[in-house]
C-alpha cells in the first residue's frame, strides 16, 4: 500500500497533498534576462489594462464597450452592431494570430501576456511578498498555526488583495459602462444599480478567489487556452526545457563517479522558483507555463559553478533529439490565414468610408392627401432616411430629384438641411410633396441624388417608390 501510494505521489500534482488537498507555491525570487523581458511587459500590461480605460479623448473614453446599445468605441472610431463581419475578422484574426505565435514559440502568452501571470506576479505576489516576506518564511508561515502573527498578516494581505481587485474589476466594468458613469453610479446607493451592484461583487470574489488563491490551479486544471495550445504545438515549437544530455547524471547520484556526472548540481534552484511547482528535469510537461524563471535560476547557478549557461534553454523537442530547427509547414497556414483575416478586415474598414443610404416608410399610412384652393391634390409620402457615414470628411448633404418638374413641382420636405453627418448612424425625417399627376402618368420611381454641398459632388444616389390613391 505504501508502494502504491509511493507511486501516486510520484504523479501527483506539484499543488495537491497525498490526501488530496490544496499545496500552497511560494516561488523564491529570481533575477535575469528573461525576468527583466518579462517584468518590462507585465508592467506596460498592467498599465494598458488599468490605466486605459480612465483615459479620455475630446470627451470620448479611448476604448468603450456599450454592449445594450451595441456601440462600440476604439480610439476615436465607432462600431456598430451592424459592424458584424468587422467582428468576425478580428476574433478569426485572433485565432489564427494565437496559432501562429503557439505554434512558432510556444506558451509565450501564458509567460508574457496572461493576465492570469501578469497580476498574480506583478501585484498579488508582490503584496504578499511585502506582508509575508521571502518565500521560505511564507512556507513557514504557511505550516504554523493561527498565531496572531499569522492572523494579521494574512489579514493585511487579504485587505490589500480585496483594494486591488476592486480597482481591476472597476476598471474591467469601466471598459462596457464608462469610467465616468461608474464614478458617477458609485456615488449613489447600490439599491439604484442593482444589477451592476452585484455584478461588481460577483467579479471581485472570482478576482480575489482567482488570483489570491486559485492562482496556477487555473492554469494547471481550468485553462481552456492550455488545452487549445497543445493542439497547436509540435515538436518544431519553442520549449523551456532541461538539456538533459548535458546535466544527467546529476551531481551526487548514488553509484556515479565524480568524473562522470553532468552539469546538473542537483540544486533544485530550478524547482524553488517554479510557479507552477514542477521539475522541469522531470522532461515536457502540461503544467509548464514557460514563464523562464528556471531559465534565469539555472543561468545564474551555471555562472556560479562556471559552466556555459544554457542547461535550461528554449529549445525544440527536435532540436533535444540533436535535429536541426525547423517551421512547421501549420505555421505558415496559420499566417496565410491571419493575413487573410487582416486583408478582409481592412477591405471592410474601407468600405465603411462609402455613405450607405435606406430609405424606410416613415408612417403606418402610406400616404397622405392635402387638398389645395384650387381643387388638386397633393400627394404626401413620408419616409425615414437612415444614413451611415464613416468617412474621413464630414459630410453636408441635400437631396435633389434627379427627374424634371414637367408633371408639376416635386418638393423634398427634410426638417433639418443640410444633413450633416460624420462618423455615424443618423436618422432623417424625409417628405415628398407631389401632384396626383406622378401617379397619373406613370411616374411612381424617383431617383434622388445626394449632394454634399462642400464638395458639391454628387456622392450617392437612391430610388424611391411613390405610393398614392391610385393604383
Ligand atoms: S537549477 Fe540547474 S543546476 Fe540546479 S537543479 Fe536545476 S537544472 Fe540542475
Ligand atoms: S518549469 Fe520553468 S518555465 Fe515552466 S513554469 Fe516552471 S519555472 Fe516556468
Amino acid at each position: 500500500m505504501s508502494d502504491y501510494n509511493d507511486q501516486i505521489a510520484e504523479h501527483r500534482l506539484a499543488t495537491t497533498t497525498k490526501s488530496g488537498g490544496r499545496a500552497y507555491v511560494h516561488p523564491q525570487d529570481v533575477n535575469g534576462r528573461w525576468t527583466d523581458i518579462r517584468k518590462r511587459m507585465y508592467w506596460l500590461l498592467v498599465i494598458f489594462y488599468l490605466v486605459f480605460p480612465w483615459i479620455h479623448v475630446d470627451g470620448r473614453q479611448l476604448v468603450l464597450l456599450n454592449l445594450p446599445a451595441r456601440e462600440f468605441y476604439f480610439f476615436g472610431s465607432t462600431f456598430y452592431g451592424q459592424d458584424g463581419p468587422i467582428l468576425i475578422y478580428i476574433l478569426l484574426g485572433f485565432v489564427f494570430f494565437f496559432s501562429f505565435v503557439t505554434s512558432l514559440w510556444g506558451r509565450v502568452w501564458c509567460g508574457y501576456a496572461c493576465p492570469q501571470t501578469v497580476f498574480i506576479d506583478i501585484i498579488y505576489r508582490q503584496i504578499e511578498k511585502l506582508v509575508e516576506g521571502s518565500a521560505r518564511k511564507r512556507d513557514t508561515l504557511e505550516a504554523s498555526g493561527w498565531t496572531w502573527t499569522k492572523i494579521w498578516k494574512r489579514s493585511l494581505k487579504w485587505f490589500l488583495y480585496l483594494m486591488v481587485s476592486l480597482h481591476i474589476v472597476h476598471s474591467g466594468l469601466g471598459y462596457f459602462v464608462g469610467t465616468r458613469e461608474l464614478l458617477e453610479i458609485s456615488m449613489h446607493s447600490p439599491t439604484e444599480n442593482m444589477t451592476l451592484f452585484l455584478t461588481m461583487v460577483v467579479m471581485t470574489g472570482i478576482i480575489l478567489f482567482d488570483f489570491g488563491w486559485f492562482r496556477e490551479q487555473f492554469c494547471i486544471i481550468a485553462c481552456p487556452y492550455g488545452r487549445f495550445q497543445s493542439i497547436v504545438m509540435d515538436e518544431n515549437s519553442l520549449i523551456v526545457a532541461y538539456d538533459k544530455r548535458r546535466g544527467e547524471p546529476r551531481k551526487r547520484t548514488i553509484g556515479i563517479n565524480k568524473e562522470d556526472e553532468g552539469d546538473c548540481v542537483n540544486c533544485n534552484r530550478c524547482v524553488h522558483v517554479c510557479p507552477t511547482g514542477i521539475d522541469i528535469r522531470d522532461g515536457l510537461q502540461m503544467e509548464c507555463i514557460a514563464c523562464t524563471m528556471c531559465i534565469d535560476a539555472c543561468d545564474d547557478i551555471m555562472r556560479k559553478v562556471k559552466k556555459p549557461e544554457g542547461l535550461i534553454k528554449y529549445t525544440t523537442e527536435l532540436e533535444q533529439d540533436g535535429e536541426p530547427k525547423k517551421i512547421s509547414p501549420r505555421v505558415y497556414i496559420y499566417v496565410t490565414l491571419f493575413l487573410v483575416c487582416v486583408v478582409g478586415l481592412f477591405s471592410h474598414l474601407n468600405l465603411r468610408k462609402d455613405l450607405k443610404t435606406q430609405f424606410l416608410r416613415g408612417s403606418k399610412s402610406p400616404f397622405q392627401l392635402i387638398e389645395k384652393g384650387n381643387s388638386e391634390k397633393l400627394i404626401v409620402n413620408h419616409y425615414k432616411l437612415k444614413l451611415r457615414y464613416f468617412g474621413d470628411q464630414k459630410l453636408n448633404l441635400e437631396l435633389k430629384v434627379r427627374e424634371s418638374n414637367e408633371l408639376g413641382e416635386m418638393a423634398i420636405i427634410i426638417p433639418e438641411l443640410p444633413i450633416e453627418i460624420e462618423n455615424e448612424n443618423l436618422e432623417v425625417n424625409v417628405f415628398f410633396q407631389f401632384p396626383m399627376k406622378y401617379l397619373t402618368n406613370g411616374q411612381r420611381i424617383l431617383h434622388i441624388d445626394f449632394i454634399d454641398k462642400i464638395s458639391k459632388k454628387v456622392i450617392k444616389q437612391a430610388e424611391v417608390n411613390l405610393v398614392g390613391p391610385i393604383r
